[in-house]
Order: C-alpha cells, then structure tokens, then sequence
C-alpha cells in the first residue's frame, strides 16, 4: 500500500482553495499542469492499499459551487483516480474522519471511483480510501471534484418581558420580571427555515459563554419555526420571577438539509434590587388613627410606615421605627441622633403598625422616622422625617372681686372707701404636667371697657377657697374699676388673661342740715325788725380720707327760697359748736319774710346736697292801741275817730295774755278798753297793747304791711303811714 500525503488531482483540482497562502501560486501552477497532463503526485500500483487524502481545506472557505444546485444541498464528490489503463480495483471505501466521521462506499465509472458525501468543513476534514484490487500503472489519487457548502443561517434572539416588551442585549429589569425568549432564524442564502428552535437559559452570563455545546443551564422549550423568512420562534419557555442576578438565554437551530444550523450568542440581563420607599404616618393613640393637626399636651403617638416598592411573590424586608424627642434635630433619609424603637414585619399591604408608642408628650415638636431594611431582593430605604407636634395646654383664669369681707363684688357696687381684693382660679391643668403658679393681677381705674392699661397690684397668698388672691387696694375713691389676674405661660402651658373683672366705687351721699341762729348763736325762725342773724350748717356722709367740699350760704328776700339769692361767705366753725359752719352776720333785717339755704357741691367722691328752705320772719312792730290812743291825735288831727278805728280794725285781737286776775284769757281791744285801768288800763293798757302788737301781729296776715314809726325799742323813728287795710 502505498500513501499519498498531498494529492490533486483532475481538472477540477484548480477549484479547491489552499489555507495555506504561501501555496497558492504552487497550486495553480500544478492546476496547469493537470490541465495538460492529468497526472499529479503518483502513487505505486500495489494490491489492496491505501490512498489518503490530506488536503486541509481552502484560504478562504470556498469551494468550487459551479454545480451547487438552487437547493443548497450540501455535498463533496470525492474521486479516487486508479490509475489508468490496467487497473483490477473492484471496490473502494471513503473513510472520513475529524468533523465528517463516516464511511462511503465508492462506485466504479471507468478508471474512477466516486463517493459523494456531505459538506464538511474541510479544515477540519481527513480522508482515506481502502481499495481491494491492484492499482494501475499511473498515478492513483484521492480528490475532492467539487463540492457545495450548503446554506448558513443566523439564529438570533429578542429577549422579551411578560407584557412582550423588548429587552436589550445587557439591559436590566426589575425584580420579579419575567423573561422568555424569541429566536429569528435567517437562512443564507434566503430562504425559509424550517424545524424548531431549541432554548437554553442560564443563571450567570459566564455560564452561558461557556456552553459551547449547548447541553448546560436550563432548557427552556423547543419551540416551531413559524414558517415565515425569517423565521421566528416563540416564545420559549419563560422563566419564574427571577431574583437579582445576572441571566442569559441562547438559542439553537439544528439546520435542515442545505443549512447549517446555528446557535445564536448569549443575550444577557440584569434584574435589579428593587428599590423601596416607606412613607410614615404619624397616628394618634387615641384613637388609633392618621393624627389630625397636633397632638394636644399628655398625648401619646405612634408611627405607622408603608412599604412602597414592594413586589409581588417577594417578601419585604422589616421596618424598624426610630424616634426623634421634642427639640432633636432630625434629617430626612437618617437616623443619626434618633432612638431606636421597634422592629415590625409589614403587613401583607406593606404596611408596618404601630410603632411603640411615645406617650405622655410635652408640649413641643418631634419626628418618627421608619428604615425598611435592604436584603438580596430590595434595596432599603430611610423615610424623612415625620414631625409632628404637642401644643401647650391652654389655661384659663377666671376671677372673683371681694370685698374686705370675701363677698363677691364683681359687677357690684361698694361704698366711697371701700378696701377690695381680688381672687383667681386657674384651671385647664393636665396631669402630669404642673400648672405654672405665676398669678399677676392688675387693677384698672376709670374702667371703661378695657383692662390692659391696668396698675400692678400684688399677690398674697392664697385664699381659704384655694383661689390665688391680691394684696387688697387701698381706700378707693369713687369711680369704675376692673381687676384682671394673668397665669403666665410656661413651656407646656400657654398663659390666659382673665376677663375683666369690673366693680364700681359709689359716690358717698353728702346731707346738709340747718339752723338759723340770732346773735346770740339761738335757733330762731322769726326775730324782731332790725335783728342780725347767720345761718349755721352740718355736714353727714363724709367719708374719711375723703373730703368734702365746702358748704356754701344763699340768702333771700322770700320765704320760698325761690330766685337766685344772695352768695353768703362761709366764716368757719360756728362760736356756738365746732361742728357746725356758719354763715357771715347779715344786715340788720327790716320787717319781712327771709330764708336761708345751704348747700354742699358733688365732686368725683361726693354726691352733694342742699338744705331743706328755711324761712325767717322778721317781724313788723305793731304799733299798739295805746300808741294810737296817745298819739293818733297828734299825729293826724282830730279827723278820724280813734274808737271807731279800733273798734273796726282791732277787734279781732286773738292770743292768750292773762296779765292780771280778770283778765280775759282772749282779749280783743274792746275788751281791754272796756276793762279799763284795773286789768289793762293806763299805762298798763298799753304795755299791754305793745306786747300783743308785737308779739302775737293781728288776725290776719293782710296787716302785715303796716309801717309802725316805732324800733325795737318803743322810740319813734318819724314817719307814719297809715295803710288802708
Ligand atoms: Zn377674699
Ligand atoms: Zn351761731
């Protein structure tokens, strides 16, 4: 047997194409040469052998295709050349090894023998043939005529969500996605792929590369071309909901006659953590619910986290509640200066409640805080701050004016002088937290409607009744007053003013009494012509501490006190009494009807007051009937008759004067003229008709007007007028 280690042979050698560059410029030279002569390298006629073929393929992958038909058929036809003229082969083996594993029976057609076989890379390609007989006397050759490859094809793939969105080649989707895979197969030439896909999936991009063979990762279905050019297969097999990882799918198509098949490149995603949110509500303890506005002073709260984010089939991971107290300071998205609280499982709607309760709050401004934790499936988050505030209590003050005596007097009415104070009773305390204890009261005089310019006025202590109480007032005049007490504020409570508290102080009532005094400091209310008089005055409800005004003398002409009168000085106390004022002296009054009055003024404590109208009569001095008997006469001649006068006009004499035993008790001037001398006569008649003149006037008023030329002491002052009456 003999070996042919490099053979070309026929006139079709020319087509095959050497790997090998540097041998090319050979290889057509011997193609020519084939061309004339036929003969390329020779092997030795021997009986049953061997011929090897080692040609190793082409530079560039062709073939001679002249003969390839439109169906792609692959194929090489291999001819085994005996050798020419007086060969005795009778039969011949193709033997293949390396990528075309097999054997292939030769037929006989001439001096040749002729196998066809599929295409097979011939890079990767060994040959032989094994022949029973004995090889002509020329060269024996082992060749390849010609061949056709056959289709390609491209088996490509479009990675796709469950809702049949595209997924880029290194893309990356959410947790839980679902993934399934599209294959596209393209046939070159064109045409239309026929069979299935068959789907592989991999939980690592390098799992994926490394499956050359594709038997590793998963399979995920083997899925119909659907006929079309190109034509596509889908969808594979989706995966479950994946976790966070890094996946790739890849795609085989086996070929059919005329193709190759193909396995298309690892396409690779990424499916993320999911990224949470937690968003807090702060809730009151009572009741549990979302806090509506704030908190107020002692109440509790608690925080109550939802988990966003959160994918369905992954369980989230725990929330875990911080604190931040009145006044610390707290940033969004940190948990640096917060107390831990609890740590809560979400609720299958994410939600993670309660917190621990923060219970007995001050007044002030606080903030939860929620951390959801990270695991393999989520990234965690840290919520903002969740401020929330406790308002200050407010207080309130109410208060009561007492008298010296603790009665109640607000809206009431004291007397001019009167020492108050006041009380106040603080209440909108809460337990726990103490009630401030700073009570301020002030006092508004001259109180109108409003309290706020009101005087300080002190505290003392506190009242039987537990009521904070004032220091009292002085005396106070009179007028319209207001208390008003303040609880001060503290940082729990918020301070109160009390409404105003009015009182007024009355006016005291002044009174005036009189008297009419003569000279000789008498009460007297009817005097003789040509008397001085003063009024004389006392004063009631002055109040100590509190002076009254001055009284004040009015004098007039009537009795009535009726016009204007006449302003009397004041001269100080009285010599008679030191209690009583006094007026000055008058003049020496004439005949007549006089009065006096006296009067105090009101001031801004004192209501005043006028005395009653005190009448005096200065009375007229009667000239007696012995007058006119001695001196009628004289003093108007003998025209009128002196008995008729007295007996018309003087008859009338009323009055009580028993002078002497016998005396009528009622005596008329008839009766003292016709009792004569020994009861009323002579001199003593007249005496006695002085007296009754003077003393007792006649009986009726209309005499008055008479004008006696006589004073007070019985002299006569010169002028009579005689009146008709
Ligand atoms: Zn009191
Ligand atoms: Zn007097």
């Amino acid at each position: 047997m003999r070996v042919i280690t490099y053979v070309l042979g026929r006139s079709r050698v020319s087509k095959i194409q050497q790997k090998f560059p540097k041998t090319k410029k050979f290889i057509t030279a011997i193609a020519i040469s084939l061309g004339i002569a036929g003969v390329g390298l020779s092997a030795l006629a021997s009986a049953n052998g061997t011929v090897n073929w080692t040609g190793q393929g082409t530079s560039n992958g062709a073939l001679d295709t002249i003969e390839c038909t439109a169906s792609n058929t692959s194929y090489l036809l291999w001819v085994f050349t005996l050798g020419g003229g007086n060969e005795s082969v009778t039969s011949a083996t193709l033997h293949l090894s390396g990528s075309g594993s097999g054997n292939f029976p030769m037929v006989k057609t001439g001096h040749e023998m002729k196998a066809t076989t599929p295409y097979f890379n011939l890079s990767t390609l060994h040959a032989n043939v094994t022949y029973v007989g004995t090889l002509g006397r020329g060269a024996a050759n082992l060749v390849i005529s010609h061949g056709c490859p056959g289709g390609t094809s491209v088996t490509s793939t479009i990675l796709k969500d469950s809702s049949n969105n595209i997924v880029l080649e290194g893309s990356s989707v959410p947790l839980g996605s679902v993934i399934h895979d599209s294959a596209t197969v393209t046939l070159i030439p064109s045409a239309v792929p026929t069979g299935s896909v068959t789907f592989r999936f991999y939980t690592s991009s390098t799992d994926c590369t490394a499956d050359t063979t594709f038997n590793g990762g998963t399979t995920m279905g083997t899925v119909a071309l659907n006929g079309s050019n190109p034509g596509v297969a889908e969808p594979s097999t989706a995966t479950s909901a994946l976790v966070p990882g890094t996946y790739a799918f890849k795609a085989k198509w086996p070929g059919m006659t005329g193709y190759t098949g193909s396995i298309s490149s690892c396409e690779t995603f990424t499916v993320n953590k999911a990224q949470l949110g937690v968003n807090t509500t702060v809730h009151s303890d009572a009741p549990d619910q979302a806090l509506v506005g704030n908190l107020n002073l002692g109440d509790g709260a608690h925080d109550s986290a939802a988990v966003t984010g959160g994918v369905s089939g992954f369980t989230l991971p725990n929330v875990t509640f911080y604190f931040f107290g009145n006044g610390v300071s707290c940033t969004n998205g940190s948990t640096a200066g917060g107390t831990q609280l609890n740590t809560l499982a979400p609720d299958v709607n994410g939600v993670a409640h309660p917190s621990t309760s923060e219970t007995a709050l001050a007044a002030g401004t606080y903030n939860f805080m929620a951390v959801v934790a990270g695991d393999n499936n989520y990234l965690g988050f840290t919520s903002d701050c969740e401020p929330f505030t406790v308002n200050k209590a407010q207080l309130n003050i109410s208060t009561i004016v007492h008298d010296a005596a603790h009665q109640d007097i607000t809206n009431n009415s004291v007397a001019l002088g009167s020492v108050v104070h006041d009380t106040a009773t603080v209440t909108g305390g809460v337990s726990g937290f103490p009630v401030p204890t700073t009570v301020n009261f002030t006092l508004t005089g001259n109180y109108t409607d409003s309290c706020s310019n009101g005087s300080a006025v002190g505290n003392d202590g506190i009242e039987l009744s537990g009521a904070y109480k004032s220091a009292d007032t002085s005396a106070l005049g009179a007028g319209n007053y207001a208390f008003r007490a303040t609880v001060v504020g503290n940082d729990n409570y918020l301070g109160s003013n009390s409404a105003c508290e009015p009182f007024s102080v009355n006016k005291a009532q002044l009174s005036v009494t009189t008297n009419i005094h003569d000279a000789n400091h008498q009460v007297v209310t009817s005097i003789a012509t040509g008397s001085v008089v003063h009024d004389t005055a006392s004063l009631a409800g002055a109040v100590s501490g509190f002076t009254a005004p001055a009284i004040t003398f009015t004098f007039y002409t009537n009795s009535l006190c009726t016009g204007d009168g006449t302003s009397v000085a004041n001269t100080g106390a009285d010599e008679s009494n030191s209690s009583l004022v006094r007026s000055a002296n008058s003049a020496a009054l004439a005949a007549g009807s006089y009065s006096y009055k006296a009067s105090v003024a009101g001031n801004s404590n004192y209501l005043g007051d006028s005395s009653d109208c005190e009448p005096l009569t200065v009375n007229a001095f009667w000239c007696s009937p012995g007058f006119w008997a001695q001196n009628y006469q004289n003093l108007v001649g003998t025209d009128y008759d002196i008995t008729s006068i007295l007996g018309v006009h003087y008859n009338t004499i009323s009055g009580a004067a028993a002078l002497k035993s016998g005396a009528p008790a009622d005596p008329t001037i008839q009766d003292m003229l016709d009792a004569g001398a020994s009861v009323y006569g002579g001199p003593a008649m007249n005496s006695v008709a002085d007296y009754i003149s003077a003393h007792f006037g006649w009986g009726g008023t209309s005499a008055t007007g008479d004008n006696c030329p006589i004073d007070a002491h019985g002299n006569f002052t010169g002028t009579l007028s005689i009146q008709t009456l």
